[in-house]
Order: C-alpha cells, then sequence, then structure tokens
C-alpha cells in the first residue's frame, strides 16, 4: 500500500513544472487555463498500467483536509492549528473504476494580480474572482499549498482535483483590513475576503493560497498597503493556512542587477517577512517582471540562497519558475 501511494505521489510530481508554465497564460487571458497532460514518457507509461490494474487502500493524512478555524474577527490571529495526534486516519478503499483518477494529468496554478472593480490585463474583478472560485468548486478542484506541490505530499479526496491559487505583488485588492463593530476584518471585496466567504460557505474546498508580497515596494505594493496593519495581515494569512512567499525586496528583475544585489533583494525580503512573522519558513520564490535572461537569472537565484540562508548547507531549494516572455506590472520598475 505504502509502495503503490509513493508510486502515486512520483506521478503527481512529474507534471508541477509543466503546469507553472501554464500559469501565466491563465493570468493574461483573465480566464481558467486550458489544461494540457504532460508528456508521457515509457516509464510514465509503466506506471499508467500497473495503475490500471491495481486496487488501492488510501489512508487519509491527518494533515489533510484540515478543519481550518472560521476566519478571525480581529487582528490579533490564533495561533495555526495542529493536527491533533489522537487523530486515527479512517482506511477508505477507494474504487478506480468510479473515481477514474488520472495521477499523470497538470494541476492548475492560478496566478492573480490584481483584484479590484474591472478586469484588465493585469486585474481581476472581485466578482470575477467569487466567480473563479465557484467555477473552480463546481468542476471538482480543491484547493492546495503550494508547497505541498513542490513536496509532493498533495492530498485531495478521492475524485477531486487539486489547484493552486496564488497572488503576486502584494496590492490592497488582495488584502485590506476594515473596522466592523470595533473589529479589523478583511475587506469583504479584497481577495482574502472573498477566500473568507467562499470558505465558509464551501468547506471541503479548503483556504488555500500563496501570497508573493514586496516588503519595499512603494506603496500601495509595500505588504498590501495600510503600513499600520502589516503584521496583523500576514499574521491572518499564517494562522488561516495561507502561506507567504518572495518575490523580492520591491519588485527588482534580477536579470538586470549584480550578485550582490541578487542576494540583498531576497535576503532583505526575507529579513522583514522573518520580523513581522517570526519563524515563519519563507520556502517560496517568484520572480518578478519574468524579464528576460532565465537561465542566468535561475542561476543567480540559486546563488544567493545558497549564501543567504544561515545555517543553510546548500541544499536544493524550491524555485518557482514563470514563464519568461512577459513582463509584469510596469509601474513596479524601480530601482532605489
Ligand atoms: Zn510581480
Amino acid at each position: 500500500m505504502l509502495a503503490r501511494r509513493s508510486l502515486l505521489r512520483r506521478g503527481a510530481a512529474r507534471v508541477v513544472f509543466v503546469v507553472i508554465s501554464l500559469a501565466l497564460t491563465a493570468c493574461q487571458s483573465a480566464s481558467l487555463p486550458s489544461f494540457t497532460a504532460a508528456p508521457i514518457t515509457p516509464s510514465m507509461k509503466s506506471e499508467q498500467q500497473s495503475l490500471k490494474t491495481a486496487s488501492l487502500t488510501i489512508v487519509p493524512s491527518p494533515v489533510a483536509p484540515s478543519p481550518t478555524p472560521a476566519p478571525s474577527t480581529t487582528p490579533t490571529v490564533a495561533p495555526t492549528p495542529v493536527p491533533s495526534p489522537t487523530t486515527k486516519p479512517t482506511a477508505i478503499v477507494v474504487d478506480f473504476s468510479k473515481v477514474h483518477p488520472n495521477e499523470l494529468g497538470v494541476i492548475p496554478i492560478m496566478e492573480y494580480h490584481l483584484i479590484g472593480d474591472a478586469d484588465a490585463r493585469w486585474s481581476r474583478s472581485w466578482q470575477h474572482f467569487r466567480g473563479d472560485l465557484e467555477r473552480l468548486y463546481q468542476a471538482g478542484y480543491r484547493t492546495v499549498p503550494l508547497q505541498d506541490v513542490i513536496d509532493d505530499r498533495i492530498d485531495v479526496p478521492a475524485g477531486y482535483s487539486p489547484v493552486v491559487l496564488t497572488f503576486d505583488d502584494s496590492s490592497p485588492g488582495q488584502f485590506t483590513l476594515v473596522e466592523q463593530n470595533g473589529k479589523l476584518v478583511p475587506d469583504p471585496h479584497c481577495a482574502v475576503g472573498i477566500l473568507d466567504a467562499f470558505y465558509r460557505e464551501h468547506r471541503d474546498f479548503g483556504e488555500h493560497a500563496t501570497f508573493f508580497v514586496l516588503p519595499a515596494a512603494d506603496p500601495p505594493h509595500n505588504l498590501f498597503g495600510q503600513d499600520q496593519y502589516q503584521k496583523q495581515k500576514l499574521d491572518y494569512l499564517v494562522a488561516h493556512g495561507m502561506e507567504i512567499g518572495n518575490h523580492t525586496y520591491w519588485h527588482q528583475n534580477l536579470s538586470e542587477v549584480g550578485d550582490a544585489e541578487v542576494k540583498r533583494q531576497i535576503g532583505q525580503a526575507v529579513q522583514v517577512i522573518d520580523t513581522l512573522v517570526p519563524g515563519y519558513d519563507v520556502d517560496l520564490f517568484a520572480l518578478p517582471q519574468s524579464g528576460a535572461g532565465p537561465v542566468t537569472r535561475s542561476r543567480r537565484v540559486r546563488r544567493a540562497r545558497t549564501t543567504t540562508d544561515s545555517g543553510d548547507s546548500g541544499a536544493a531549494q524550491p524555485l518557482v519558475q514563470r514563464d519568461g516572455s512577459q513582463s509584469e506590472l510596469p509601474a513596479l520598475r524601480q530601482r532605489r
């Protein structure tokens, strides 16, 4: 059983980077991505044959669909819930003839930028964003953390498909706090507020999303604006099972600067996040502007991570690499 589950996970791991290249296309068209099957190698065909003939008993991980608590109504965030060590997983038998799993399929990674009042090249209206969630839910998708995809431990119920939600550039439309009855709560029209509301109505959808933030960009892109609430917002994301990713210090195109600046852009962003959320591991990185020279840039990033991660021996770190053919929000192209 364990060997079979490991096999399933390996199959899933192969598709990750294929999907990442689809993400920008999805963003640019402001619609859901089209899904293209990953190339099938002879070894993968062999695995497919095994899957067709095997029966499987899956023991759900106790950390999967975690009963994330209802959103806090105050800026003081409760600790992230930890699965009870006494939880005993219940064994279920999956009938492949009914659920038709495709372990070699691709996983959509939605890449949002601005959430606002209208659709535009880099903007999704909050109404349509809410509609995207509904469409994904009705199509059988369930959110998973990006880190789980990278770590090859995707866990969704049998018969459902994983989807990853990501947000770049930490703009107010993604997360704004407003006062309500004397308490600070997410604006119901910002992405986090919409995610909260949708999750309350559809608990099995999960509330996983990854926010690639800019600690030192010009306002309002400096950690979603609202300087006085930066810590509360990052605490809120972590407490609700969402992820904080590094998008450089102020959206610097890393292909345009030398190694020292690359290190500074990555390292200082981590420093700020660590100051606001002590102990949070920033293991996800998204390149800003997706400019030219992806090979050179990737080497610079990997070298920088090796030297800036204190106590790190230089082991490989997850790197989110997106399509290098288009740049992002030009307003954030700046030097300081
Ligand atoms: Zn960006």
